[in-house]
């Protein structure tokens, strides 16, 4: 099997994994560069991370005992499939969809369903619910905003999966702070579904590495059992605490995202291209007379990398940019008009 790739280029203006372009708030670094000299390198780290996930439990309004951490929502998606996957049990995705749900799948030895969703991507409830009911799967994902094609899945549909499965529903929200609702409102009525979060977009610390999930206590619990102990480091738990202080800083960036990106899905929407709605810090969009090879390569050119998935299943063509500053984008809409030209 194939390794996980996301090619990284030396350019100018990166528009191609959906990072924050802004560094994370300088007092949040001036805060950990003070908290270093406390931590006591010589010992374990805390290995319930218990403030860590006290402090995320507050920002959710649940205790820390809902609440598993792991290095990156990967991890956190590793542990969810070794404690409800492996051999004789089964995981379904919606494709196209965010690829480490069904590699991590694989990598566990966990059967493998994929369903499809329609035409414009968004989740098909026929096709998901004839899948829940066929193969009976024990682990569920959702992606919502969906990567890499932008979309949320609504309330209604998310509950209708919900209830359409006795297994585990977890639903990845990488991008929730740029959505329009969230899933974690059904937490507490819904004992199989788990949320996925991170640091790595709207919180600016994609290189910290912590994502976390959000859960009834008993799937914590079990996830707890097949994660590696002490896998969160001193320094990750102080900084990761830390940050849950510049919490409002984050929403107002979120916010600009936003904003930035409804101004880039217009300015878009304006070229020869066709262009999927996002409630993502992302656009999905697709050349309609050049092909997408030479349009990649034109921005390359220009300094400008976004994310090529024109050769991925059902993504002919398309090609995604991340919402950057307002000069990464202008940057970026620059390239693109001239190599559409
Ligand atoms: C970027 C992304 C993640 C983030 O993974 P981390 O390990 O937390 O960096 C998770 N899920 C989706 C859908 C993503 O796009």
């Amino acid at each position: 099997m194939a390794g996980y790739h996301s090619p990284q280029l030396d350019v100018r203006v990166r528009l191609n994994t959906n990072e924050s372009p802004y560094p994370p708030p300088p007092g949040w670094l001036e805060d950990l560069g003070a908290a270093l000299a406390g931590i006591d390198f010589h010992r374990y780290p805390d290995r319930e991370a218990g403030a860590l996930r006290g402090a995320l439990g507050a920002l959710h309004q649940v205790g820390p005992e809902s609440i598993f951490c792991g290095n990156g929502s990967n991890e956190v998606i590793e542990c969810l499939l070794l404690a409800y996957g492996g051999p004789g049990r089964v995981a379904a995705t919606f494709e196209p969809t965010y690829a480490l749900h069904s590699h991590i799948t694989r990598l566990t030895s966990t059967g493998l369903v994929q369903g499809q969703r329609s035409d414009d991507y968004s989740l098909d409830l026929k096709e998901v619910l004839g899948i829940l009911e066929q193969h009976r799967p024990d682990v569920t994902f959702m992606c919502s905003p969906n990567n890499p094609t932008g979309g949320e899945d609504s309330p209604e549909v998310t509950t209708a999966v919900l209830e359409g499965t006795s297994g585990l529903v977890a639903v990845d929200e990488a991008y929730g702070q740029f959505a329009s609702w969230s899933a974690l409102s059904l937490i507490k009525e819904y004992s199989n579904l788990g949320v996925i979060r991170t640091f790595s977009k709207t919180w600016a610390m994609a290189g910290l590495r912590i994502g976390y999930l959000v859960a009834d206590p008993d799937i914590i619990a079990a996830t707890e059992k097949v994660a590696l102990p002490y896998r969160l480091d001193v320094l990750k738990q102080q900084a990761g605490l830390l940050a849950l202080k510049y919490h409002s800083d984050m929403e107002k960036r979120a916010a600009t995202l936003k904003q930035a990106r409804d101004q880039l899905y217009e300015a878009l929407r304006a070229m020869d291209l066709d262009v999927w709605p996002s409630g993502a810090n992302f656009i999905l969009f697709r050349p309609r007379f050049v092909p997408a090879a030479s349009i990649w390569q034109g921005l390359v050119d220009r300094s400008v990398l976004v994310r090529d998935c024109s050769s991925w299943p059902r993504l002919t063509g398309c090609l995604r940019v991340s919402v950057g500053t307002s000069d990464e984008n202008a940057a970026f809409l620059a390239a693109l008009e001239e190599t559409l030209n």
